[in-house]
């Protein structure tokens, strides 16, 4: 697979990826100016080349040999090699790429600041309390969760993100992006792999801004996930540093750690059905789970709120997967005496997906009997 760096503006970046399946072009600009070398495009494009290809050619323009330092080559090989260990449709690739010429010893600051990817979400809300004086500027990233194509959703995302920044006394820095419009249609799976290179693409993109970027954590250390303690620190380059907060906190536990502070209150959005007006679906097993221990943590909040009425936890979807969540939920409030039609209620959504799992596990069975018999 050849990647070739193309010439933009100072805001945006761009790289076209002629593949064994057609041609792709991918593009991220920022509200700050960015790297537009190739550093930033060794996390995204090696990626897609371990799903797709077997080896990474790295150009500028001119059809020359891009310059890519040591470190991020060695740390490209090694971010590879977990992966392929991890995923079974993916392979190390090798990478050929000019040297950059650095010999730096530790990444030089030159008064530059320190990142903190905000989606809004816990994660985010949790790595900010944590690194508060550490961290000088939020990053709010359209393209992944959010498509910067839907509209009023993404506008209000931004202006709440802007709103929680200038609450918390940071500034924001908003990216676009369209790798996932690259990494969708060649199947290589979001959020299981590209989610970590997409973000540690997008922290390299801000080198002029920022000397490190922290990447909330999100699934437990035990996941293999595509951001992972063990593999984005291999994507740093000789000037941005990644570092996983790598806080392995249950997510109840982290939810009750910022149930009191006011600012993750007002602006926290966990939802994924985007309803523009709404912010927070209030329906989904996200928003009422997370709401829900919120109530637990004896917090409130004007985004979620935790008064959630009986009928919206029978109706919640609740998979087999969610259950010991919320038995976890159920057994806290009722050891706090909560209001019985919310208990009662709890009950019966358990209940329901219990009966559902088993109907599943038997139809599974059956299934498999007959596909045994053919
Ligand atoms: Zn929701």
């Amino acid at each position: 697979m050849t990647a070739t760096v193309l010439t933009r503006d100072a805001h945006t970046t761009a790289v076209r990826l002629d593949t064994g399946r057609g041609q792709f072009t991918a593009e991220t600009s920022a509200s700050v100016p960015i790297d537009t070398g190739a550093a930033p495009w060794v996390p995204a494009t090696y990626a897609l080349a371990m799903r797709i290809a077997s080896s990474l050619e790295i150009r500028t323009e001119d059809g020359v040999p891009a310059n890519v330092d040591r470190e991020q080559r060695a740390g490209a090989a090694a971010a590879g090699a977990i992966f392929a260990s991890w995923f079974p449709e993916v392979d190390a690739v090798s990478m050929d790429a000019g040297l950059a010429g650095n010999d730096v010893v530790r990444v030089p600051g030159e008064g530059r600041g320190v990142g903190c990817f905000f989606s809004l979400g816990v994660d985010s809300f949790h790595a900010v309390r944590k690194h508060l004086d550490e961290i000088t500027h939020l990053i709010f990233v359209l393209g992944m969760d959010i498509d910067d194509h839907d509209g009023s959703a993404a506008d209000l995302a931004v202006e709440r993100a802007q709103a929680a920044a200038t609450d918390l006394g940071k500034e924001l820095i908003v990216v676009r992006t369209t790798v996932r419009r690259v990494s969708d249609p060649l199947r290589v799976p979001w959020p299981r792999l590209y989610f970590g290179p997409a973000l540690a693409h997008v922290a390299l993109c801000l080198a002029p801004t920022l000397s490190a970027v922290i990447v909330p954590s999100s699934p437990p250390v035990t996941t293999r996930h595509g951001s992972h303690p063990y593999v984005d620190p291999h994507w740093s380059s000789s000037r941005v540093r990644l570092v996983h907060d790598d806080d392995d906190a249950w997510r109840p536990t982290k939810i009750a750690e910022i149930s009191d502070w006011a600012p993750a209150m007002r602006y926290v959005r966990v939802c994924f059905q985007q309803h523009a007006e709404t912010y927070n679906c209030e329906r989904c097993f996200k928003c009422v789970s997370t709401a829900l221990c919120i109530r637990v943590a004896g917090g409130s909040s004007e985004a979620l709120s935790p008064d959630v009425d009986p009928d919206t936890i029978r109706a919640m979807p609740l998979a087999p997967q969610h259950l010991h969540r919320m038995e976890w939920i159920r057994d806290r409030l009722r050891e706090q005496d909560d209001d019985p039609s919310v208990l009662a209620a709890l009950d019966d959504a358990i209940a329901g997906a219990h009966r559902r799992s088993r109907l599943q596990g038997i139809a599974d069975r059956v299934n498999e009997e007959i596909y045994l018999r053919l």
